[in-house]
């Protein structure tokens, strides 16, 4: 990529912490295991260090694009001629408040969504069951306001810090206070005001999720074996759906409600279960789930999204809507 040395010399001056990784293959990052590499991509592995990362990046007008668990993630064929930021490092976790009421958990973007859950049932704190099992981190599920057994992200999000730019502004210079002219926090004073399914407030600005804080119930110890054994139920319950028999992004189409039924159903009405293109097929077991079957590509999986949308399209008149999110058309 162009100017990419001179990027890694420009880092390397600074204070950043964190991997700095040439041609770095992306398809293990992610949950569908498809795609090439990343020109180059870093994984920083604290918020000052995301901060001079892409305050760096702005300076020098290079793309970039924020990779979570890649659980929702397709990356291109060949190489990505961007930054892919990893938020692998951001992985903290600890109860911030505490009191008869509720708890305040504060993770790094980074958690896996599992740690999250795995803490809660550890302390006896209830009110994230829903979310065993989930795949990702919890910045990722914040940004994509994921959605498990009726409850999204949204009705238990407390408040994130997060950077903020402005897209149309071109050349922030590199400098001191960048952090604090740009580091913001998010109070989810309405809890779901400003959200809507599939869509979050840090889906504006390029936002770039460094913390995050949930609101879940009190400590009450005598609560651990249920909330254990209902998360349990959670996972049972996936598995026997499925979601975990070959890799997949989970849902490949939003579900949207005034088309009468779920997608999957609308997919399955198509008789498009078991459709193949190249390695990508629509899940025999599953109509809104498209599987690797090993050697599928990102083009093989954006030909069959579009043979699904053109039947499902014939067939009812709704145009489907994807859910996951091809990094290349999702650069910052
Ligand atoms: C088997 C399976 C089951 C699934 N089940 C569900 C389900 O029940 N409900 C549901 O809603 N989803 C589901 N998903 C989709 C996915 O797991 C969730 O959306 C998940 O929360 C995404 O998190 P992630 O860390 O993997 O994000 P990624 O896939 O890495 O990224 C998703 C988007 O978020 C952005 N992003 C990631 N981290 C940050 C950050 N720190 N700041 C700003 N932007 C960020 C990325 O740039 C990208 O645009 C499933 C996926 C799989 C594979």
């Amino acid at each position: 990529m162009l100017k990419l040395h001179e990027f890694i010399e420009n880092i390397n001056k600074t204070q950043y912490k964190g991997k700095i990784l040439e041609h770095e293959p992306i398809a293990p990052r992610t949950t569908m295991k498809v795609g090439g590499t990343a020109a180059l991509l870093l994984s920083p592995s604290d918020e000052n260090s995301i901060c001079i990362a892409v305050s760096l990046l702005k300076a020098m007008e290079l793309p970039w694009f924020i990779l979570g668990g890649g659980s929702n993630v397709i990356a291109p064929d060949g190489e990505l001629d961007a930054v892919v930021i990893s938020t692998e490092e951001l992985d903290s976790i600890e109860i911030s408040e505490k009191n008869d009421e509720f708890t305040l958990i504060k993770c790094g973007a980074g958690t896996k969504t599992e740690t999250l859950v795995d803490f809660c049932t550890e302390n006896g704190i209830s009110g994230l069951e829903t979310f065993a099992g989930l795949p990702g981190t919890v910045g990722g599920a914040a940004f994509m306001n994921a959605r498990c057994y009726g409850k999204e992200v949204s009705q238990v999000l407390h408040s994130a810090r997060f950077l903020e730019f402005d897209p149309m502004q071109k050349n922030t210079e590199f400098h001191d206070n960048f952090i604090e002219r740009h580091l913001k926090m998010y109070h989810n004073t309405q809890m779901g005001g400003d959200w809507a399914y599939k869509n979050s407030p840090f889906m504006q600005n390029h936002r770039f999720i460094t913390s995050l804080t949930f609101k879940a119930d009190r400590i009450d110890s005598d609560n651990k074996v249920r909330i254990g054994l209902e998360c349990a139920g959670y996972i049972k319950d996936r598995e026997d759906k499925g979601h975990f028999k070959a890799p997949s992004a989970g849902s490949v189409f939003k579900n949207d409600r005034s088309f009468g039924e779920p997608s999957g159903v609308l997919i399955d009405k198509a008789g498009l279960k078991g459709t193949e293109v190249g390695g990508a097929q629509v899940a025999p077991w599953h109509g809104n789930i498209i599987i690797n079957r090993g050697d599928a590509s990102s083009s093989d999986i954006k030909a069959l999204v579009k043979t699904v949308q053109e039947r499902v399209k014939n067939n009812t008149g709704f145009m489907l809507e994807p859910e996951i999110i091809f990094a290349e058309q999702n650069l910052c």
